[in-house]
C-alpha cells in the first residue's frame, strides 16, 4: 500500500535538518501517497518558560506565514506526485491555551490537521523539558513513577480542555524514550491512568498517532507499545502512522514493520486528514 507519513519536522524548528523542499522530494522518492507537514508551533508566545531552551524548539511566531505559503507553494510544484497536507504539532502548556489560541486562530483555517503533544511538565519550581536529554537529571532524580504519572495526568487535561483544538494524539508513551520504566509496584497505577487516559480519547473521537521515531531512540520501539495499542483495538481507537523524522530520511521510517504488527494486532485501516476532516484508508 501506498504509506501517509503524518509527522515531519523541517530545519525550521532549529533542531531539524533539510528544508521543507528536501522532505517533498524525498517523499516523492520514497513514493509516499502522502506527507504530513507538521513542524512544531512556534514557543514564543510562552510566558514563565525560564529553564525551557524554546529557542531551540520551534520556528517564531513571525514565522508562521512563511511556513504555510511555502507548502501552499510546494503543493503547486509537486501536487501531482504527493499529496502534501499542513498541519501543526502543538505543546499543550495547561494555562496559556488561550494565548495559543490567540495566534492558532489567524492561521487555522490553512490547516489540514493539528498534533497535540506533551514534552513540558510543570513542577512546583517551573517547567521542565521532559524528553530533553539536556535535562536527563531531573527525569533521574524524579524517578520514572512520578514521570509517568505526571506525564499522564496532564494528558488527561489536555484531553480534557475543550479550548485546546487538536485531532491527533501524539507519541502516546513518550516517557518511555530514555527506556526508563515505573517499577512493579507503580505499574498498576500507571496503567490505570492509561486507560483512563484512552477512555478521554474515545470520548473525544480523537486519532491516535502510531510514532515510529520511538525506534531511533533509546527504547526502541513505537510510540505507544503493543500493549496499549492492544487496548485501543478494543476501543476502537482511529490511528496513522508518523516518523517524527527530523531529517529526510527518516519518513516514514519502519513503517512496514508497523503495518504488521498493526494487522497482527487487529487495525485494518487508517485516518487521514484533509481540513482537519477525518477519512479513511484500509490496510492493504
Ligand atoms: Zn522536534
Ligand atoms: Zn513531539
Amino acid at each position: 500500500m501506498k504509506l501517509q507519513d503524518w509527522h515531519t519536522h523541517n530545519s525550521m524548528c532549529h533542531h531539524a535538518i533539510g528544508s521543507l523542499e528536501d522532505y517533498v522530494k524525498k517523499g516523492i522518492e520514497l513514493d509516499l501517497d502522502l506527507l504530513g507537514i507538521s513542524d512544531h508551533f512556534p514557543y514564543d508566545y510562552l510566558i514563565g518558560m525560564d529553564g525551557v531552551p524554546i529557542e531551540d524548539y520551534g520556528m517564531n511566531l513571525h514565522e508562521i506565514e512563511s511556513y504555510i505559503s511555502t507548502i501552499e507553494n510546494l503543493k503547486e510544484k509537486y501536487g501531482k506526485k504527493i499529496d502534501l497536507k499542513i498541519g501543526f504539532e502543538i505543546d499543550y502548556i495547561g494555562n496559556q491555551v488561550e494565548r495559543l489560541n490567540t495566534h492558532l486562530n489567524k492561521i487555522k483555517s490553512h490547516l489540514d490537521f493539528i498534533l497535540g503533544s506533551i514534552h513540558i511538565l510543570f513542577l512546583e519550581n517551573g517547567p521542565w523539558a521532559m524528553d530533553d536529554n539536556r535535562f536527563l537529571e531531573k527525569y533521574n532524580s524524579l524517578g520514572a513513577n512520578r514521570v509517568f504519572l505526571l506525564y499522564y495526568q496532564t494528558m488527561q487535561k489536555m484531553l480534557n480542555s475543550t479550548e485546546f483544538d487538536f485531532d491527533i494524539v501524539s507519541h502516546f508513551d513518550l516517557p518511555k524514550k530514555f527506556n526508563k520504566f515505573p517499577n512493579k509496584n507503580s505499574k498498576d497505577l500507571i496503567t490505570i491512568e492509561i486507560s483512563k487516559t484512552l477512555d478521554l480519547i474515545k470520548k473525544r473521537d480523537l486519532t491516535v498517532e502510531i510514532n515510529t521515531g520511538g525506534f531511533r531512540k533509546d527504547v526502541k520501539e513505537q510510540y505507544p507499545s503493543e500493549e496499549i495499542l492492544k487496548e485501543m483495538c478494543e476501543l476502537d481507537i482511529p490511528i496513522l502512522l508518523g516518523s517524527d523524522a527530523h531529517d529526510p530520511n527518516e519518513l516514514a521510517y519502519e513503517f512496514k514493520k508497523i503495518l504488521k504488527l498493526l494487522k497482527k494486532i487487529g487495525y485494518n485501516k487508517l485516518a487521514s486528514f484533509s481540513q482537519r476532516k477525518r477519512s479513511f484508508i484500509e490496510i492493504i
